[in-house]
């Protein structure tokens, strides 16, 4: 059976049958998977979460039901609606998405809303609601077919994007695109690139201004209908190509050989290296306005492509599942988008709370005993979020932990009341690829035990406060819905259908309006290249916080690594002295731990590598984030050093 894998946002489609997982021919990945596809089938049954359960008590869909129900009832009567909290992860259709955010914001209003996305994608998503009016990317993954280079910044398709990184490849190879990678480690990526731009860690911003200084100062930058083009051109030009290179690092004539390639069709994509920096938004913001100035914002072969982690994030900003947002890139600051959406749902006004607060503000409520009901759908915090280990702690300060999701997780261990839901292949609905491309996933499965889709949960509990808007009779029930709440906006799905989903269906970019501004950069304040700056990566063989891929042996073999690694480059362990397997202890400002040294060629000098799979690397992040998206900065965390005594 024809589907899509579940795990990053690529979203290749495959085909499922008795032989195992094969690579379809779709419209996002030609033919192509990745090694993490062909374990789903192994791992769908294992450990998963069969019955609800009440104290860790198998107890009946009914008893835990109505025990969530009349939780949130007596939450809302003695603390308010504020008091409820909602945290749902990006993994589940956007029909189940669209559920949640319902029964959260328009039923029960809280503003305590967000979604894991939050942690990978925001500051992407705000550069772009910023610069183009709405969350979406201008290009799609067939412009990597068409583009004279390709330009990465701060991302790792080798590793996190193989079916990618094979096109991009390709690409290179046979037409000769150039591919230009600036990121401050020697990544697989950047080791096949035709150019490396090795700049220092958290520096992008300074980069990209310098190019775009170039571009001005030769007069090749095409600044019309540009909203805000003086302070970004005063901005720029304070950033000179020289004074650019003293500060990231790279020299003067890479910088202005990038501008000089900027003639030809240029693709940008970026990631995490970018969106998870105190200054992820506005970096975004610039890469845009260096696009448009330099014309390669629109056409084929050109745009920019920021790529998303997980495979439905574009369904969470759809579905309005993110702090501030509503469905259909509808925002809570804008009245009449929030009045729309609380008359097309039929409740009373000011049912939608007017004020959120994002998961970067939640662990904070949390510890301040303003939460006393936490809903968390299908994401695994206690290991995902920084400072971890304190969130999780902090989780028994709240009344009620409830916890929705196909496997036993450590978030599922610290819940009072656990509902199984149905996982990938065992309920249908839409999801939505980093290129804009919805695609469907038919029900190839029944859950397993007393499992139920996500959806019906939802709808059950809403149906117990009385709210007969949340009935459902199925998924198709949920896709009119959002077709209606979809109708005349950017989202629209026209006539399309499940069926007509089939083949894939990429959304089209309206091109509008583009804006830009002037950026505050003070380098004292996130610069430090004294201490060590920590950068979380993710593995090519591992998916999150593992809770699917951590199950597959073949993985688990293919990892081949300690869960407490922590890579060094040469020089630092020469200079600490060093060597493979030997224990550090790191010290961030707020949390301290041990780790094994790895020793990795690719590494500068005083930058460190640590995949965030186990949760040890994110125990030791702090809360620091870009101060726009609220997007913690996971790649800018300066610690401190030192070889431990093994006893
Ligand atoms: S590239 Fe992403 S979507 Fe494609 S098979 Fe690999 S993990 Fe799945």
């Amino acid at each position: 059976m024809k589907t899509i894998c579940p795990f990053c946002g690529v979203g290749c489609g495959i085909d499922v049958s008795e032989n195992g997982v094969r690579g379809a021919d779709y419209i996002t990945n030609r033919k192509s998977m990745c090694i993490k596809a062909s374990i789903l089938p192994e791992i769908r049954e294992l450990e998963r979460l069969t019955s609800p359960m009440i104290n860790f008590e198998n107890v009946e869909w009914r008893k835990a039901t109505n025990q969530v129900a009349d939780k949130i009832k007596s939450t809302i009567r003695k603390y308010g609606k504020n008091a409820v909290g909602f945290y749902i992860g990006a993994q589940i259709p956007t029909e189940d998405q669209y559920v949640a955010t319902k029964l959260g914001k328009g039923i029960i209003g809280t503003g305590v809303f967000d979604s894991n996305v939050r942690l990978c994608m925001s500051s992407a998503a705000s550069a772009l609601k910023f610069s183009l009016g709405t969350p979406l990317p201008t290009a799609d993954y067939d412009d990597i077919d068409e583009a004279e280079n390709i330009l990465l910044i701060g991302v790792n398709p080798a590793s996190n994007f193989p079916v990618l990184w094979n096109r991009i490849l390709k690409r290179k190879n046979r037409e000769k695109a150039k591919v230009v990678v600036v990121d401050p480690v020697i990544t697989d990526t950047a080791e096949s690139a035709d150019i490396h731009v090795h700049i220092r860690p958290g520096t992008d911003l300074i980069l990209i201004s310098g190019i775009a200084s170039a571009l001005i100062e030769h007069g090749d930058a095409d600044l019309s209908e540009l909203e805000g083009k003086e302070e970004f051109v005063n901005f720029a030009k304070r950033w000179y190509p020289s004074k650019a290179s003293m500060i990231t690092g790279v020299p003067e004539e890479t910088i202005r050989d990038l501008a000089n390639l900027l003639e030809n069709r240029t693709l940008f994509m970026w990631g995490m290296g970018v969106n998870q920096t105190i200054n992820g938004t506005d970096t975004g913001i610039a890469i845009i306005t260096l696009a448009k100035i330099s014309g390669n914002l629109y056409g084929n072969g050109r745009g920019i492509l920021p790529l998303t982690g997980q495979h439905n994030s574009m369904g969470a900003r759809e579905a309005g599942a993110l702090a501030g947002m509503l469905p259909g890139f509808r925002y809570v600051d804008n009245e009449r988008d929030v009045e729309f959406v609380e008359d097309f749902w039929g409740v009373p006004r000011y049912t939608v709370s007017r004020k959120y607060w994002t998961i970067t503000d939640l662990h904070k409520l949390v510890e301040d005993r303003k939460i006393k009901l936490l809903w968390i759908i299908g994401t695994n915090p206690v290991v995902s979020v920084p400072e971890s280990r304190r969130f999780k702690d902090a989780l028994s300060y709240i009344d009620t932990v409830i916890v929705q999701d196909v496997h036993m997780t450590e978030t599922a261990a610290e819940a009072d009341v656990i509902l199984p839901a149905a996982g990938w292949g065992e309920r249908d609905g839409i999801c939505t690829s980093g290129d804009k491309t919805v695609s469907y996933l038919p029900t190839m499965n029944s859950p397993p035990g007393e499992a139920k889709p996500d959806w019906l949960i939802l709808s059950e509990v809403g149906l117990l406060l009385g709210a007969e808007n949340m009935e459902f009779s199925s998924t198709s029930d949920i896709f009119q819905e959002m077709k209606e709440i979809f109708r005349n906006t950017m989202l629209d799905l026209k006539d399309l259908n499940y069926s007509s989903l089939g083949g894939g269906y990429r959304r089209e970019f309206i091109p509008g309006k583009v804006r830009t501004k002037g950026f505050n950069v003070d380098l004292l304040e996130y610069l430090d290249y004294n201490s060590f700056n920590l950068i979380t990566i993710r593995l090519s063989t591992q998916w999150n916080t593992t809770t699917k891929t951590g199950k597959s042996w073949k993985l688990n073999m293919l990892t081949n690594l300690p869960k407490d690694v922590v890579m060094i480059s040469l020089e630092d362990a020469k200079e600490f002295k060093l060597e493979d397997g030997d224990l550090v202890k790191i010290r961030s400002r707020e949390n301290c731990l041990l780790a094994r040294v790895k020793v990795s060629k690719g590494l500068q000098r005083r930058v460190l590598y640590m995949p965030f799979h186990w949760g040890l690397a994110n125990a030791l992040m702090d809360w620091k984030a870009d101060p726009i998206s609220k997007e913690p900065a996971f790649k800018q965390l300066y610690i401190t050093l030192h070889k431990a005594d093994e006893n």
